[in-house]
């Protein structure tokens, strides 16, 4: 049978993600109805992964997006060692993603609205913030300030990254002080929860906006549920941190599916005034 070349012919024309298996109902899906319908199972609404290139490109105008800092890259202050050194790994999530730090900020507009928006790339170290992240998400801040525009920022974190120490555990304290200075000059901020969002992302500025929304069934929480049982000694409830639990409990504002979200955005930037708040001096 290897030897019929039309054979050999027809396995090269088939590319390996022309059919895709979902996760969580198993069927298989074409590669083209999966991008048409922004990497969401049609079968059962699964949200696959995506990267932050495809977040900013489902969610922004075409080439409206001016990203900013993108060269800003981490330090090892601590001279950190674990399985390899931390410079080590940044250099490796760096090959991986074609980025210097996980998080992304910049200008954009969403159905020709002009917004500060922000996303954090999962596949960098696991979307951990650092200094780079917490000074970013500090700039993206502070930049909604001076320009009177709405901040927009998507989370998909494993939390703070250990491998910056207290360093990283400050960031916390610092993204929450820039928002909270947003929020007195009358800005408004919209923080969107993508799975999975945790640790010191979702214990700090993920959690401190003027709308939370997250995707359906994004787990969002502070520590892992094995830890909790482990630490309580009871079994918690069923679907406990997802974002339906968090929604009935009052931690979220809405929950979006990715296809509804960029017409959702759309329609909340209508109720905020137009510039959200007095553009600051230092202002161009
Ligand atoms: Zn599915």
């Amino acid at each position: 049978m290897a030897s019929l070349p039309w054979r050999r012919h027809r396995k090269k024309d088939i590319p390996g993600d022309l059919w895709v298996r979902c996760p969580d109902c198993g069927s298989t899906v074409f590669g083209k109805d999966l991008d048409d319908m922004l990497k969401v199972c049609p079968e059962c609404g699964h949200h696959f992964p995506i990267s932050s290139h495809t977040r900013i490109a489902y969610t922004l105008d075409p080439a409206s997006w001016q990203e900013l800092d993108a060269g800003m890259e981490a330090i090892d202050a601590l001279g950190f060692v674990d399985s390899k050194p931390y410079p080590e790994k940044l250099a490796e999530a760096a090959t991986k993603t074609g980025l210097k730090e996980a998080m992304r900020y910049g200008l954009g507009s969403i159905e020709g609205r002009a917004v500060v928006f922000g996303v954090l790339e999962f596949k960098f170290m696991g979307g951990s913030m650092g200094v780079v992240v917490g000074e970013k998400v500090t700039r993206a801040a502070e930049l909604a300030k001076e320009r009177g525009e709405p901040l927009i920022l998507v989370a998909a974190s494993g939390g703070a990254r250990m491998h910056e120490g207290i360093l990283s555990l400050m960031q916390m304290a610092k993204t929450c002080s820039a928002l909270a200075e947003l929020r007195e000059a009358g800005g408004f901020f919209i923080s969107i929860c993508t799975h999975p969002t945790t640790g010191g992302v979702t214990a700090s500025w993920a959690m401190a906006a003027d709308f939370v929304i997250a995707e359906p069934e994004a787990l969002v929480g502070f520590a892992g549920p094995r830890v909790i049982e482990g630490t309580i000694k009871k079994k918690l409830p069923a679907g406990f941190q997802r974002a339906e639990f968090l929604l009935e409990k009052g931690q979220l504002d809405l929950i979006v599916p990715r296809t509804e979200l960029r017409a959702t955005l759309s329609r909340l930037l209508r109720y905020i005034p137009q510039p959200a708040l007095a553009p600051t001096e230092s202002s161009s």
